[in-house]
């Protein structure tokens, strides 16, 4: 029989439940409601506004935007083909930023390194006229520590080629996948530099490209493509929950609330979103901590940290009150690891910190955290981080690409991850330490 009270159990029961899953419920949310979001563009204000309405709901006691100019790119149709001798085309994605080529293409012959460092000692008839390719395959392991030794061939190759005389780039992905689709991510310029189209090949054409090029140095390709950019807004996106004790000192979680246009942006960073949302809203249900936890979604990290350095820039006379940051934007495993990034006399805190991790297989890092790539901007002004590191194994299949999908998402790794943020930022904004010190 329903009767009052069973209601009233059903009712009760019912939160605990989904507040354990409740930034899988967010991250599903997000990428379902919204999906792909770059910067600049109606996805990506239609993000803002779902986050704006999604942290009032959750009952954060302040919520705000903060507003900031931002280039939209925007990708337009792209195609690369082998001319000759072996006609067949490759599968590509435009890296972002990239300029398109006019209506005709580019045909040109091609010239491939191993490596950026390998162009950048090339000499100029090398590479005048060519497309250039850079062929630098990358390697998993849990920390993604190869992602850094690669990436420069995308972010610097373009102008490193243009420096050279080159008339476009090709990169193997920058990822580590062996399906057949490409892997975009930020590339730049630089003033002064001629502007060439940059793209990305996935790895099994990368591969093909280099049998091409072992029988047929003198191979012939063709590039079209129709990128644009304009000039756009954004915003970042901030919710506190304001302390009963220290309400001037700030606690600060994020993620981005961007992304790429090619999948649905939930490895990267829609899992990070629903957690740090995920994380205030629950400490709340728990009592008002002592310091001010603010969450702060940041706008267009995948375009360069512009959200970030625009956060920075506004709250720099705040900074000195940021009493720690930290960032989710590693995907959606496992965490394996808490590290820090504090003063001498607070590791013993940091120590409490992982004991209170440690029933979830936490371990203890060596005080070397970098905090996340937005909050990195906040750690060069010298304020502490802490990273709840998580296990990037297979991060690297999927980031900015078309399978960045809800899918890839473990429920029972997402909760391990809410479960420690908890953990950690109830530790963090119930403490007096000044961690600086
Ligand atoms: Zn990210």
């Amino acid at each position: 029989m329903l009767t009052l009270t069973t209601l009233l159990l059903g009712l009760t029961a019912l939160p605990v439940l989904a507040n354990d899953q409740l930034a899988y419920q967010l991250t599903e949310e997000l990428t379902v409601e919204v999906g792909p979001r770059i910067a600049g563009s109606l996805a990506d204000a239609k993000a803002v506004a779902w986050a704006t309405n999604k942290f009032q709901l959750l009952g954060y006691d302040k919520v705000w935007t903060e507003q900031f100019n931002t280039p939209f790119w925007q990708r337009g149709n792209a195609r690369l083909e082998i001319i000759s001798p072996y006609p067949q085309s490759l599968v590509l994605t435009a890296l972002g930023g990239s300029v398109g080529t006019d209506a005709e293409g580019i045909t040109a012959s091609i010239v491939m390194f191993n490596s950026l460092e390998d162009l950048m000692q090339a000499k100029r008839e090398e590479v005048l006229g060519k497309i250039v390719f850079i062929n630098k395959a990358m390697t998993k392991d849990k920390v993604g520590s190869q992602y850094g030794k690669v990436v420069g061939a995308r972010s610097k190759g373009a102008v490193e080629a243009a420096r050279l005389g080159a008339k476009a780039i090709i990169i193997r992905s920058v990822g580590t996948s062996n399906n057949r689709f490409a892997h975009t991510g930020k590339m730049t310029y630089e003033d002064n530099i001629a502007k060439i189209p940059a793209v990305a090949i996935s790895v099994p054409d990368a591969i093909q490209l280099t049998k091409i090029i072992a029988k047929a140095p003198e191979a012939k390709l063709r590039l079209n493509m129709e990128n644009h950019t304009q000039d756009a807004i954004s915003h970042n996106v901030i919710a506190e929950i304001t302390g009963s004790e220290r309400p001037d000192e700030i606690v600060l979680i994020g993620a981005h609330l961007d992304s790429w246009d090619q999948g649905t942006g939930a490895l990267d960073d829609g899992a990070g979103v629903g957690l740090v949302m995920a994380t205030g809203a629950l400490i709340k249900k728990l009592g008002q901590p002592k310091r001010t936890i603010r969450v702060v979604l940041y706008g267009n990290e995948e375009g360069g940290l512009v959200g970030a350095r625009a956060y920075a820039a506004k709250h720099a006379s705040e900074l000195a009150k940021h009493v720690v940051a930290s960032e989710s934007d590693f995907g959606a495993g496992r965490i394996w690891q808490f590290d820090s990034k504090f003063g001498p006399q607070s590791l013993g805190f940091a120590k409490e910190i992982q004991q209170l991790l440690s029933g979830h297989g936490i371990a203890l890092g060596p005080n070397k955290a970098f905090g996340g790539p937005d909050v990195s901007v906040l750690a060069a002004l010298g304020v502490p981080v802490v990273s709840l590191e998580q296990d990037g194994t297979d991060y690297f299949d999927f980031h900015h690409t078309p399978n960045d999908t809800f899918d890839k998402i473990d429920p029972a790794a997402l909760a391990q991850n809410q479960q420690a943020w908890i953990l950690m930022t109830t530790a963090l904004a119930n403490s007096t330490i000044d961690l600086r010190k």
